[in-house]
C-alpha cells in the first residue's frame, strides 16, 4: 500500500477502504505516513467528504490508537455527556452530578477551553486542591463510590486525534464535518462509556454556524455511534446567545451550584438545556422510561439537594476543598467588579456569544494559546436575558476582573456583542431538534 495512491483515491472522491484508513493512521503514529501526507488526505477529506463507513472506520482506528479506558467492571449502563463547545454552558457540571443522584454512572473525561469556549476541566479547577489528572483506577473508584466523576482526558488516549487536530489547526482542515464528527466520537469511544449524549451547539457562538450542518454533524456522530455499539443521542441547541448568565470559571461554578440549589428558574435556558441533555442520559441507561418520568426524577434530585451532594462528593473526591461549595460567594472574589450600561433603552435581542466568551478570555478566563494561564475568578457575568427589557443605563453585565488594562476593550466587546432592539424581539428555538438512532439510517 502507498500513501500517495490513498491520497489520489480520496482527491478522485472515491471510498477509501478500512484497510487503507488504518494504514494512514498506524503510520502517522509510527513515521511511515508523513505529517504533510496526512494533511494532504484531510484536505482531500475537507472536500471531498467521507461515506458513514469511512467515518465509522476513521473512528475506530483513531479510538483504538492508544490506550482505551475499559469501565466493564463498574455495575451499570456508564453514559457519558459532550458539547461541541459553548460560552456559558456549564452544563456537565449541572447534568453529570444530577443524573448520578437520579442513579446513573457517569464517567466523563474532559477537556479544557480554548479561544471563546470554556472547558468543564478548568472550571472544576476554580475550586482550590481540585486535581484533575488522577489514574484510571482512581477515576473507576470515584464513579464505583459515588456514580459520578469528571476528570481531565488521560495523555495516552488517542494520540492519532493529537496529531491530526495539531496538523488540522494549521492547515485549514479544522471545518470538516466528518473529522470533527471522528474527532469527538473517537475520544468517546476510547473513553469507555455505553451510552453518549451529544449537545451540539449551532449559530454565531459555535463551530456550526447553520442549523443545516449542526444537522449533519449530530446525524454523523449517532450514525458513529450506531456502527460503535454505543447507544447515541445528539441535541442540537441554540449558541446565538450565551446559555446561561456566568462566563467564566468559577463563576459558571458558581452558577452550577445555584442551578442544583434551585436557585435558577426552570424555564432559564442553562435549566431547559441542562433538564434536556440529562432526560435524554437518563432515557439510554434504562433507568427512565420516557421524558416524563426522567423529568420528574430530576426536578426530585434538584429538590431534594441530592444532585448538589453529588457534586460536592465529586469536589472532595478531587482532592478540592468543599467550603468552597457550600459557600460559592468565596469563588469569585476579585479586585473589582465593573458594571457595563446599556447605551439606550429596549429590548435584548440575539447576542454574539462568540464576542462575549472572547471578552471573558480577554479579562484572563481563557486561553488564546494552549499555553496560557487562566485566573479562575475572573469572567462577565450577564444581567439581562435574550428577550429582555433594559432601560439605559441599567446594568447589561457585570465584569470581574483582577488586572484592569482589558477593561475598556472588553465593555466595547460587549456593547458590540449585545444588540439591543426597539421591539420585543420573536422567541428562536433554543433546541431545534433530537436525533437519535431511530431517525439516522
Ligand atoms: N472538538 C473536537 O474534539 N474535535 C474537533 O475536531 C472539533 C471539536
Ligand atoms: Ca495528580
Amino acid at each position: 500500500m502507498r500513501t500517495v495512491d490513498i491520497i489520489e483515491k480520496k482527491v478522485q472522491g472515491l471510498e477509501n477502504t478500512r484497510e487503507e484508513i488504518e494504514f494512514l493512521i498506524n503510520g502517522l503514529l509510527s513515521g511511515e505516513v508523513e505529517d504533510y501526507q496526512m494533511s494532504a488526505w484531510m484536505m482531500a477529506v475537507r472536500f471531498k467528504g467521507m461515506t458513514d463507513r469511512e467515518t465509522a472506520d476513521l473512528t475506530a482506528a483513531m479510538a483504538f490508537s492508544g490506550d482505551t479506558v475499559d469501565l466493564g467492571d463498574i455495575p451499570g449502563f456508564k453514559v457519558d455527556k459532550h458539547s461541541t463547545g459553548g460560552v456559558g454552558d456549564t452544563t456537565t457540571l449541572i447534568v453529570a452530578p444530577l443524573v448520578a443522584a437520579c442513579g446513573g454512572v457517569v464517567a466523563k473525561m474532559s477537556g479544557r477551553g480554548l479561544a471563546h469556549t470554556g472547558g468543564t476541566i478548568d472550571k472544576l479547577e476554580s475550586v482550590p486542591g481540585v486535581d484533575i489528572e488522577k489514574s484510571i483506577d482512581t477515576f473507576k473508584a470515584i464513579v464505583k463510590r459515588i456514580g459520578v466523576c469528571v476528570i481531565g482526558q488521560s495523555a495516552d488516549l488517542n494520540p492519532a486525534d493529537k496529531r491530526m487536530y495539531a496538523l488540522r489547526d494549521v492547515t485549514a482542515t479544522v471545518r470538516s464535518i466528518p473529522l470533527i464528527a471522528s474527532s469527538i466520537m473517537s475520544k468517546k469511544i476510547a473513553s469507555g462509556a455505553d451510552g453518549i449524549v451529544l449537545d451540539v451547539k449551532t449559530g454565531n457562538g459555535a463551530f456550526m454556524q447553520t442549523l443545516g450542518d449542526a444537522r449533519i454533524l449530530a446525524r454523523t456522530m449517532v450514525a458513529i455511534g450506531k456502527h460503535s455499539g454505543r447507544k447515541t443521542v445528539a441535541l442540537i441547541t441554540d449558541m446565538n446567545r450565551p446559555l446561561g448568565m456566568a462566563i467564566g470559571n468559577a463563576l459558571e461554578l458558581k452558577e452550577a451550584i445555584a442551578a442544583l440549589s434551585g436557585k435558577v428558574p426552570l424555564e432559564d435556558p442553562l435549566m431547559q438545556v441542562s433538564l434536556a441533555l440529562a432526560e435524554n442520559m437518563l432515557i439510554i441507561a434504562g433507568i427512565a422510561k420516557d421524558t416524563e418520568a426522567a423529568s420528574d426524577m430530576l426536578l426530585k434530585a434538584v429538590k431534594s439537594g441530592e444532585g448538589l451532594k453529588k457534586l460536592r462528593q465529586m469536589i472532595e473526591a478531587l482532592g478540592g476543598n468543599t467550603d468552597y461549595i457550600d459557600d460559592p460567594e468565596l469563588l469569585v472574589s476579585t479586585e473589582a467588579t465593573i458594571t457595563v450600561p446599556a447605551l439606550k433603552s429596549g429590548y435584548i435581542g440575539m447576542m454574539d456569544s462568540k464576542t462575549l466568551g472572547l471578552g471573558a478570555m480577554l479579562l484572563g478566563a481563557g486561553r488564546e494559546v494552549a499555553s496560557d494561564v487562566i485566573d479562575p475568578s475572573v469572567g462577565i457575568l450577564m444581567h439581562k436575558r435574550f428577550g429582555e427589557r433594559i432601560e439605559k443605563g441599567e446594568a447589561i453585565a457585570e465584569l470581574f476582573v483582577n488586572d484592569r488594562s482589558n477593561e475598556r476593550e472588553v465593555i466595547s466587546l460587549i456593547e458590540q456583542a449585545v444588540c439591543i432592539l426597539d421591539e420585543k424581539p420573536e422567541d428562536i428555538p433554543l433546541i431545534y431538534d433530537i436525533v437519535s438512532e431511530d431517525n439516522v439510517n
